[in-house]
């Protein structure tokens, strides 16, 4: 039932990095990218990858971060903006090492904001 439904947001994951142009100046690069509320989204593993950061390659960290990420940028898709709780997968990063401390699912409050928006 969920993939149908997100089905048409999913676009396809670049290995190439994304920097982020015309945006505000702290910001150099993003993970990933969505329209809130709209049907486009994406996301690059570049700066996912542990081999950016000097350190061994690890899939299933990188799988998970992609995860992650994935969930993160189809809940803005979905019109759910940043939460405040950190352990919430809406939780906005701007490391890897925030995107690993960062959960996997929505808190009880993006939950519920998705259910009001037909997600089940
Ligand atoms: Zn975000
Ligand atoms: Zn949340």
């Amino acid at each position: 039932m969920l993939e149908l439904r997100c089905r048409p947001r999913i676009r396809p994951i670049a290995a190439a990095d994304s920097p982020r142009r015309r945006s505000r100046p702290v910001l150099t690069f993003v993970f990933g990218q969505a329209q809130l509320d709209g049907p486009g989204a994406v996301v690059s593993t570049y700066r996912l990858r542990s081999e950016f950061y000097g350190l061994p390659g690890d899939e299933g960290v990188l799988v998970e971060r992609t995860i992650k990420e994935c969930v993160h940028e189809l809940g803005h898709s979905f019109g759910l903006v940043h939460c405040d709780y950190y352990d919430c997968v809406m939780h906005a990063t701007s490391t890897v090492d925030e995107v690993d401390v960062r959960g996997a699912v929505f808190c009880g409050h993006c939950a519920s904001a998705l259910e009001g928006k037909g997600w089940s």
